[in-house]
């Protein structure tokens, strides 16, 4: 038994997960939903890219099939996220899930206009999604009911606590009804953790699933080492026409990179499409429903707007540039590899852009594989990897570069940084795991 039929979703849901192109549900999934909907708090530790945000927001929307209690207002389902990134992608799960139901959704986050948010706590909505800092300050004040709160889901729970956030979670928390259902949900588990869930969960079913993320599984992971800009145009050249090249996205640092990636490989005569943060909703929308069809091949996208794709048989994913957070990368690969199927994901770079490969390797924990491509090896010898630090030099991805001598592990003031400038601290690094 191991498809989304058999945990007893609502059609509806059923047809959303469909429509999301997901084949099967993953290990957490497979397990959390059952629980969560059998009515039981939870406590669920797996890997980033695991899937989830699935696995609460689908037992979430089911719990909404049922009406809510009689004379009440405020919202039945609560979730906490540490960060309003976070907190906007959670939504537009919960949209994609509930694709074929109405469903009132609000979100409180920091940063935003607090009239806007009070003239969404006055309607009658189902779900809210919050950061727990604005949200206490909305208690605080008295302009927050939650005694209609039936199910409060504190997701990435780790980063919560990391970020200081355990009292006003535990605040929220007591606003909410003691009958109400929780589930917790972190990439980690540890004692913090585990006295967290003591005070705020009862009798918790605990889930852990070790495997590894979706994106680790079933996509063939490549590194291909290039001499420089035109080295890379090359490179994409190549496997764009590859055999077996099917439906394939190309991920581009910018919205004008992606815009002449795509004339160049339409002018070559692929059919292709570009996605990026300068286009309409409308028009991304077509862009991706137009690969789905299989009315264009290529897709060339920036991160931002790559989040909506959800296309089942893409069979490669090519970052062209690499991203600039090392999470977006398991976020970029997870488009391919669908539904038990395989993909391969290629990642270019340049030696300016080796710490880049470096965090993506300490963010997955494992390291990607070397790739050569005959007639297309680079010409220099590689650089090998160079000291912690790397924060202060910009990146220039596709520019020579020279390859100086580097010192060895460990030694802390590395010889490529300008050595007058100031080290950034770590907490500052632009390309950091934590983001
Ligand atoms: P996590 O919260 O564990 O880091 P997410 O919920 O963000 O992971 O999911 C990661 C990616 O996997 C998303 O792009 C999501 O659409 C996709 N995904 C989730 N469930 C499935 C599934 N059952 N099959 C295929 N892809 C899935
Ligand atoms: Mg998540």
């Amino acid at each position: 038994m191991n498809s989304f039929a058999d945990l007893e979703l609502h059609p509806t849901l059923l047809r959303a997960v469909e429509a999301a192109g997901y084949g099967e549900p993953t290990p957490i999934q497979m397990r959390a939903i059952p629980a969560a909907l059998a009515g039981r708090d939870l406590i669920a530790s797996a890997n980033t890219g695991t899937g989830k945000t699935a696995a609460f927001v689908l037992p979430a929307l089911q719990r909404l099939k049922t009406p809510r209690a009689e004379n009440t207002w405020g919202p039945r389902i609560l979730v906490l996220s540490p960060t309003r990134e976070l907190a906007s992608q959670i939504l537009e799960a919960v949209r994609k899930y509930s694709k074929f139901d109405r469903v009132s959704t609000g979100v409180i986050l920091g940063g935003m206009p607090y009239r806007e948010q009070l003239r969404m706590l006055q309607r009658r909505v189902d779900l809210v999604v919050a950061t727990p800092g604005r949200l206490i300050d909305h208690l605080e004040r008295g302009r927050v009911d939650l005694s209609a709160v039936e199910l409060l889901v504190l997701d990435e729970a780790d980063r919560m606590l990391d970020m200081g956030f355990i009292d006003p979670v535990v605040q929220i928390a007591a606003a909410c009804p003691e009958s109400r259902q929780t589930l917790l949900f972190t990439a980690t588990m540890d004692d913090a953790m585990s006295r967290l869930a003591g005070r705020l969960l009862r009798q918790p079913e605990r889930i852990d699933v070790a495997g590894k993320s979706i994106s680790h599984d079933a996509i063939d992971q490549r590194l291909l080492r290039a001499d420089n800009l035109d080295h890379k145009h090359r490179l994409l050249d190549h496997l764009v026409s590859e055999d077996g090249a099917g439906k394939t996205i190309v991920f581009a640092a910018t919205k004008r990179d992606a815009d002449r990636l795509a004339d160049e490989l339409n002018a070559k005569g692929h059919s292709v499409g570009a996605l990026h943060g300068d286009m309409k909703q409308a028009q991304r929308n077509r862009a991706i429903e137009a690969l789905r069809r299989g009315r264009i091949r290529l897709l060339i996208a920036t991160d931002v707007a790559a989040r909506g794709i959800d296309v089942a048989d893409i069979t490669h994913v090519i970052n062209f540039d690499l991203p600039k957070v090392a999470e977006d990368y398991v976020h970029r690969i997870g488009r391919t590899g669908r539904a038990g199927a395989s993909g391969i994901a290629y990642s270019m770079y340049t030696g300016s852009d080796w710490k880049q490969v470096k965090a993506i390797e300490r963010f997955i924990g494992r390291s990607l594989t070397a790739h050569i491509i005959p007639g297309l090896e680079p010409s220099d010898r590689p650089r090998r990897p160079r000291p912690q630090g790397f924060a202060d030099k910009p990146r220039h991805a596709g520019r020579a570069h020279s390859e100086r001598p580097h010192s060895e592990r460990g030694q802390r003031d590395g010889g490529f940084a300008a050595p007058r400038r100031p080290r950034a601290p770590t907490g500052s690094r632009p390309f950091s795991s934590a983001s």
